[in-house]
């Protein structure tokens, strides 16, 4: 695995191991199987895939290294704490890091380069550009931290612009990233493949967060009303109301159960808008945000599955 801080080395060694991977693979495809395959697989191309995280890595991170070590032939994954998605007040400075750890774990993975720039070592000097996402960004997050997905919209479009991959992964953990990702690469007709992964979770339903290190153990107690909270609106949901306003009822209850958690919101909406809803449908999702002992916690999930997915709260 190569480990690159800098842009202009990350470019460089892009090309030079995209052509080796790409001589390789094309001569592991036996001759027939090339000459009767589409263009890009004859070439023993799958691409270059991404995965952008801000390090700290769990087991959610490692399901979305998995499926794109899958699919692709030469993966990037990048750790950076990006400043711009943290409004002041926020928990830049004391967000959790360790980089030697990272690296080792993306090693084992088999992560062909791992992108880890210092703090001030991606934005150009005297950056001055952003990229502000329209209407799927106002609610919810946005509402609560104001400037957050510029920051996360400007940091994606950079990421992908610098390593141009094939493929980009995202957690379904932050679901309105996902969708604010989605829609800033349809509008801006970025070249790229975006795949949403499902939530990883602990055995007690707890969504694995780089943040939860920062728990104490009876906040890591009193956090467990956030899945339940989701939980509950699935369950009242399976037994026929659709009322998004009483399912939000059953999600506050459950959530006041825990004292010692401040709840932001605690919403059922439509899943790509993100907007309310007259009607909640299987797809619609419920949504919370909510603050223990310093640390914030978000969840989601859809009413009803649609797959297999575990549950939260089980
Ligand atoms: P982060 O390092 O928190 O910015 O996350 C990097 C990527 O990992 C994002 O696409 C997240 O949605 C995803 N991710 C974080 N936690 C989880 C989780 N528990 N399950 C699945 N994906 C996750």
């Amino acid at each position: 695995m190569r480990v690159i801080a800098t842009v202009e080395e990350l470019r460089t060694a892009l090309s030079v191991t995209a052509r080796a991977v790409s001589v390789a693979a094309r001569e592991a495809v036996p001759a027939a199987a090339r000459d009767a395959a589409p263009a890009a697989a004859r070439e023993g191309r799958r691409g270059t895939g991404l995965v952008p995280t801000m390090g700290y890595l769990h087991d959610g991170h490692t399901s979305l290294v998995r499926r794109a070590r899958q699919d692709c032939d030469l993966l990037v994954v990048s750790l950076f704490v990006n400043p711009t998605q943290f409004g002041p007040g926020e928990d830049f400075a004391s967000y959790p890091r360790d980089l030697p750890r990272d690296l080792e774990l993306l090693e084992r993975e088999g992560v062909d380069v791992a992108f880890a720039p210092p703090p001030d070592g991606l934005y150009p000097p005297g950056a001055d550009t952003v990229v502000r996402p329209g209407r799927v960004a106002e609610p919810l997050e946005g509402a609560h931290r104001p400037g957050h997905f510029e920051g996360v919209a400007t940091v994606v479009t950079m990421l992908l612009s610098a390593v141009q991959p094939r493929v980009a992964y995202f957690g379904e953990k932050d679901w309105q990233q996902l969708q604010v990702v989605r829609r800033v690469v349809r509008d801006l007709l970025l070249p790229v493949e975006v795949v949403g992964l499902p939530v990883v979770r602990e055995a007690d339903g707890l969504a694995l967060s780089s943040r939860n290190v920062r728990l104490s153990t009876e906040d890591r107690r009193h956090a467990l009303c956030v899945p339940r909270a989701i939980e509950a609106a699935r369950e009242a949901f399976a037994a026929g109301e659709s009322d998004p306003a009483v399912l939000e009822r059953a999600m506050a209850r459950a959530l006041a159960r825990e004292p010692a958690v401040e709840t932001d919101y605690a919403v059922v909406a439509d899943a790509e808008t993100l907007q309310p809803q007259l009607r909640a449908t299987a797809a619609s999702r419920a949504l919370v945000a909510a603050r223990v002992g310093g640390v914030r916690l978000i969840d989601n999930a859809p009413l009803a599955e649609a797959s297999d997915t575990p549950a939260p709260g089980r």
